[in-house]
Formats: C-alpha cells, sequence, structure tokens
C-alpha cells in the first residue's frame, strides 16, 4: 500500500487541482496538497477521479451475459428473462458463486468501479435447502471481494414470497427464501464472515414488495435499525398495476404511505413513478439506485431524472446484471436514454456551461457512497483512497482540461482510457489490467465451460 500518491491532475471535492500529493494511512487519505513537487518516489498518474460505487449487483447473472439475447415465441420481456436467469441459477455450486463473483469484481476494478454493494439473494443449495452454514453463499461473495480487492457492502436479501400479497413462491424462486428466523442467522453469519475484509460494510435488502409482506418488511426494519436499507421497486409497468390491483397504490406510494423512508435507503431502478412519487423520493434523502445498461437491456423504461435532479434528488449507478461492466457505460447510457426520451441533449447538466460528464459523475460519486456507507465520497481528508486514474495521452483526453476529462472519459474513450486503480491506496490494475486478471479469467472460462456441459 502507497502512503504517498501524486497525480499531475486530479478532481477534488472544491474542483480540478494540478500536482496532487495525497498521504495515506491504512487506506485513508490522511493529507490533500496541490501544487506539490513530486515526492522522491516520483508520479503515481496522470489524470485522478475518485472511484465510482457500482451500488447494485447481483454477480451470479455475469455467467448469463449473452444467453438471453435470442428471441423467444412471443415478445420478450423482463419476464422471459428471468425464466433464463431461473434456470441458469440453479446450476450454480459454491465454488462456481465464487469464481464468477471475483471475475464480476475484477471487471468493475478495470472499468473504474472501486466499491460494490452486492444485493444477494442466491442463499441455498440447488434443491433449495440451506447449506450447513447458512451464509456459505454470502462467504464466497466475501471471499471473492477480498480476491479481486474490491471495496464491498454485502446486502442480503430477505426474499419470501412469489408476489404482492404473500402469494406463494415457486420452483425457480426455491435458492432465495427465508423465514425472518433464518434470515436472521444469514445476516449473524455474513457479519462473521465479513470481519475477514478489512472496510467491508453490511446492510439488509427487503427484495421487493412482490417478495416481502408488509409485516415482514415491518419487521426487517425493526430488527435493523441501522445501515444501508435496499429494495428493487417499480423496475416494471406489470409490477406497478400488481401493487395497484393489491393494494390501491403504486409502489413507490405504497412505500412511503408505509415506512419512513430515508437517508438509509436505496430504492432500485424506481423506473416507473409519477409526479408526486418522483417529489417524495427526491425530498426523502433516499438515494435512486439507477441501472441504466441492465435497465436498457431489460426494456425497462426510463427514469424522470430531470425532473429529479432538479428537486435535488440523490442517485447512484449500478451494475446489476452485469451484462456489461463500466462505469462510464452506465453514466453515458444514462444520459442517452433521457436524450432520446427528451429529444435534447445534456439533459442531465444543470445549468448553462456545466458539464455533463462532470454532473453525472459528481452526483453518483456522493449517491453511490451514502447508499453504500463506505467512505468513497472523493479525494478529500478522511475517506478511503480509491482513486481511478485516466491515461492523459488517451486521444480522447489529450487536450482535455478541467472536466471535459470526464466528458472525454464518459461519451468517448469509455474504460479504455483507464490506467490504474487504487483502492484504499493500493494499486490493483495497471495499464487497464488488475494485477490477479490471468489466474481470476481462468478461473472463470473453467466454471463457465463446466456449466455449459452441466
Ligand atoms: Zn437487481
Amino acid at each position: 500500500m502507497a502512503d504517498t500518491l501524486f497525480f499531475t491532475r486530479a478532481l477534488l471535492p472544491e474542483g480540478w487541482a494540478d500536482n496532487v500529493l495525497l498521504t495515506c494511512e491504512h487506506g485513508v487519505i490522511h493529507s490533500v496538497r496541490h501544487d506539490a513537487p513530486p515526492p522522491p518516489a516520483g508520479i503515481s498518474g496522470a489524470v485522478a477521479l475518485p472511484g465510482l460505487a457500482s451500488l447494485h449487483s447481483h454477480t451470479f447473472q455475469r455467467a448469463m451475459a449473452g444467453l438471453a439475447e435470442t428471441r423467444g415465441p412471443s415478445s420478450d420481456s423482463f419476464w422471459s428473462w428471468r425464466q433464463v436467469m431461473y434456470r441458469f441459477l440453479g446450476l450454480l455450486d459454491p465454488e462456481d458463486v465464487e469464481a464468477i463473483a471475483a471475475f464480476a469484481f475484477m471487471e468493475m476494478l478495470e472499468a473504474g468501479f472501486t466499491a460494490v454493494g452486492e444485493f444477494h439473494y442466491l442463499h441455498h443449495d440447488r434443491t433449495g435447502n440451506p447449506y450447513a452454514d447458512r451464509a456459505e453463499l454470502a462467504g464466497r461473495i466475501v471471499a471473492a471481494a477480498g480476491t479481486s480487492g474490491i471495496g464491498l457492502t454485502l446486502l442480503p436479501v430477505f426474499y419470501a414470497h412469489g408476489g404482492f400479497g404473500a402469494v406463494p413462491a415457486h420452483e425457480g424462486q426455491r435458492r432465495f427464501l427465508n423465514d425472518l428466523d433464518g434470515f436472521q442467522r444469514l445476516v449473524e453469519g455474513a457479519r462473521t464472515a465479513l470481519l475477514a475484509l478489512p472496510g467491508a460494510r453490511l446492510g439488509i435488502a427487503p427484495h421487493s414488495l412482490r417478495a416481502v409482506a408488509p409485516d415482514e418488511l415491518q419487521a426487517l426494519l425493526a430488527a435493523w435499525s441501522e445501515g444501508p436499507v435496499h429494495i428493487h421497486i417499480a423496475e416494471q409497468v406489470k409490477e406497478v398495476e400488481d401493487c395497484i390491483a393489491w393494494s390501491g397504490r403504486r409502489p413507490v406510494e405504497w412505500l412511503f404511505d408505509h415506512v419512513a423512508v430515508d437517508d438509509r435507503w436505496c430504492l432500485v431502478h424506481a423506473t416507473h413513478l409519477n409526479e408526486a412519487e418522483t417529489r417524495h423520493l427526491a425530498e426523502s434523502g433516499a438515494v435512486a439506485g439507477l441501472c441504466p445498461i441492465t435497465e436498457a437491456n431489460l426494456g425497462d423504461g426510463t427514469f424522470r431524472l430531470a425532473e429529479y435532479m432538479a428537486r435535488g434528488g440523490r442517485f447512484g449507478v449500478g451494475t446489476d446484471s452485469n451484462v456489461e461492466i463500466s462505469a462510464p457505460g452506465e453514466l453515458r447510457q444514462l444520459e442517452y436514454s433521457q436524450r432520446l426520451a427528451h429529444r435534447a441533449r445534456n439533459v442531465s447538466a444543470m445549468a448553462e456551461g456545466d458539464s455533463t460528464g462532470g454532473t453525472l459523475y459528481r452526483a453518483a460519486l456522493a449517491g453511490g457512497a451514502q447508499a453504500l456507507a463506505q467512505p468513497v465520497a472523493g479525494l478529500q481528508v478522511g475517506q478511503r483512497a480509491d482513486i481511478v486514474c485516466l491515461a492523459a495521452d488517451h486521444p480522447d483526453l489529450v487536450a482535455a482540461t478541467a472536466d471535459r476529462h470526464v466528458d472525454g472519459y464518459v461519451f468517448c474513450a469509455g474504460r479504455a482510457a483507464i490506467d490504474q486503480v487504487y483502492v484504499g491506496g493500493t494499486r490493483l490494475v495497471e495499464g487497464g489490467r488488475h494485477r490477479g486478471h490471468a489466474a481470476i479469467a481462468n478461473r472463470y472460462k473453467d466454471t463457465i465451460r463446466k456449466l455449459a456441459g452441466r
């Protein structure tokens, strides 16, 4: 771990600065100086950005990327994709889960993410029975995070039902299910597993209003009064319609009517909001967990970003299904979805002269840090030294100044501009490649070949 890092340019909370010297203690930034002379050890990197968090991921889905892109007998949707996902996850053993997670986490690091919120709902064995260690698969996620070096907030998922009104779960959901007692033991096991991972955080995730009954949601919130709370909500039109049929309320309306939603909360997707729901969410201090690439892949719909941002709403981005892992790619897709919906350009930039990439990057940085309860809100004292360093001589960045670096990264170069990535001051990626790339990728490819034959 480096105690001193020096960058020729860096994005600091107060703006861009030249010749930035960071000192770190135990991976945490201890001092920040700009216009500093290079230290004897020389220059660490060219253009330093604070690392973004992927606030929503299901790592196992990385291994089914590309397997659900063939048209079925009727019109395809989220729900037909979910059937493919259920068949696929029925094949996975614990070592498969770990190999896939390590590969996905490594790709996140190579693609500009330094922390991840793993919304972990695959709990039981292939027949649906708990493992002898109820937190076996949570432990595999923790081990994979350790192998990759990424910052982890683990979000064990409570999942009990197959639809609104406590409809019984079906066969494809057998590996997810817990009652409240089983979930308590799972979370305690996950807490123990996380002790092995410095800086890790623990939250909880009631899966959705489909999978969690109202009394169960209240019991979860009573039992865990601290730490992040993440929930999938209003991703699909059918989900909104089913929620209205069940309760007379839309999902986000129902949540705000029944629960005190505050800055502990991350509402994942929140795609289908009306004007009042958009206002309530923005005013609550909660984070909207947007997953633009997955939402586009699944045909979910478009978040009301411009209205939400105009009301000061907080958001971050997540890689969710991990069909394509890219921090700049998520921000680009987010902006492009807005351009297509509004038939306008630079929708996310709030004022004349604002950089769109810079606006999105700063917002996703703050929202991701809040949603994951991780000290990754920027290059300042007390925050972890999580840094994405871009190559200043990339063709899209050679003449860049200030936020044009972020625009070039987000809209043109993408992850190809990434030179180095640090987590807690430790350099994990160099020349765009993770230091454990070959071993992690080989293990992943062996796993995929094995699963293909299963
Ligand atoms: Zn999800």
